[in-house]
């Protein structure tokens, strides 16, 4: 793949539909399989959290290939897009963002997305629950909570991963926790955990989402849901099925 063709913006146009050639300016892990990347574009369009970009590359055939990505940046943090992108073997685009230095160009397109929100000024408690590189956009919810949000409503984020190094965001996670007593970022390994692990160790079922779900008091919380299709399925089946209202659960599916 090459890097992209023109913006072909014109000034009346939404900025939000345009392809932008965007720059990436620094790079980092998320966690050993997902890349932290952050993009500079030349019209930065504030996102809400949960929203996703398109990304497109272009080779020099002419053939294109497009995903999306959720950001993983909060919207207060002006002027870049953060990506959180899981490295898959065979893929066609993630192997590609995982390669690509800094001042590496690609074209992207957004925000999209008007289904899977959540800001600050939504009442009630939240519950977030991502699977794998699911975590994304929650975190952008996070961390939108923490830079704008005093009213110490209770929050639950429930995390599945295969191993701890699958974990996204730990460290801050845990600086987070330490910041606001009212969170709570409970982890389940699926597949490999340390000899020591006191946490849950199997996938999600009906029992762990009632414990967790006891740890949420003053109402029916908004539920958010991300992840691998099965996964979300799964979870939201399942938390239907212990008693939570449809109307307050949303979900996005990674594919
Ligand atoms: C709204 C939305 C938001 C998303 N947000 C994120 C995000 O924040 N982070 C993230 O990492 N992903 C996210 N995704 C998923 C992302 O869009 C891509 O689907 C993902 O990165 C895989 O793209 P790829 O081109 O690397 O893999 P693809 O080429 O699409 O391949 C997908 C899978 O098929 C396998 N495969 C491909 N070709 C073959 C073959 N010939 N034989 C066998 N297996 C094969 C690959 O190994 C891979 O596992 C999101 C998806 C949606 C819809």
């Amino acid at each position: 793949m090459e890097t992209p063709g023109k913006n072909n913006a014109t000034p009346s146009t939404d900025l939000r539909r345009l392809w932008q050639a965007a720059t990436l300016v620094r790079f980092g892990f998320a966690a050993g399989n997902v890349k932290s990347l952050v993009f500079k574009v030349p019209e930065w369009v504030k996102h809400l959290p949960g929203q996703h970009y398109d990304i497109r590359l272009t080779s020099a055939t002419g053939y294109q290939a497009e995903r999306s990505y959720s950001a993983a940046s909060a919207p207060e943090s002006e002027g870049v897009i953060e990506l959180g992108v899981e490295f898959l073997e065979k893929g066609e685009v993630s192997p590609y963002l995982w390669n690509l230095k800094e001042g590496g160009k690609i074209e992207i397109r957004g925000p999209i997305g008007g289904h899977f929100i959540w800001t600050s000024e939504m009442p009630g408690p939240l519950v977030l629950i991502g699977g794998g590189s699911g975590m994304v956009p929650l975190m952008s919810m996070l961390r939108h909570y923490h830079l704008t949000d005093t009213s110490r409503r209770p929050i639950v984020f429930l995390i599945s991963a295969r191993s701890l190094d699958r974990v996204l965001y730990k460290e801050e996670l845990e600086e987070l926790m330490g910041k606001h007593p009212n969170l709570s970022v409970v982890i389940t390994l699926t597949d490999e955990a340390p000899s020591d692990w006191v946490g849950y160790k199997r996938r999600v079922d009906s029992e762990m989402l009632q414990e967790v779900l006891a740890k949420v008091s003053g109402g029916m919380p908004m539920t958010y849901i991300c992840g691998p299709t099965g996964f979300v399925e799964a979870v939201s089946r399942n938390l239907v099925a212990e008693g939570a209202a449809p109307h307050l659960i949303r979900t996005e599916r990674f594919g």
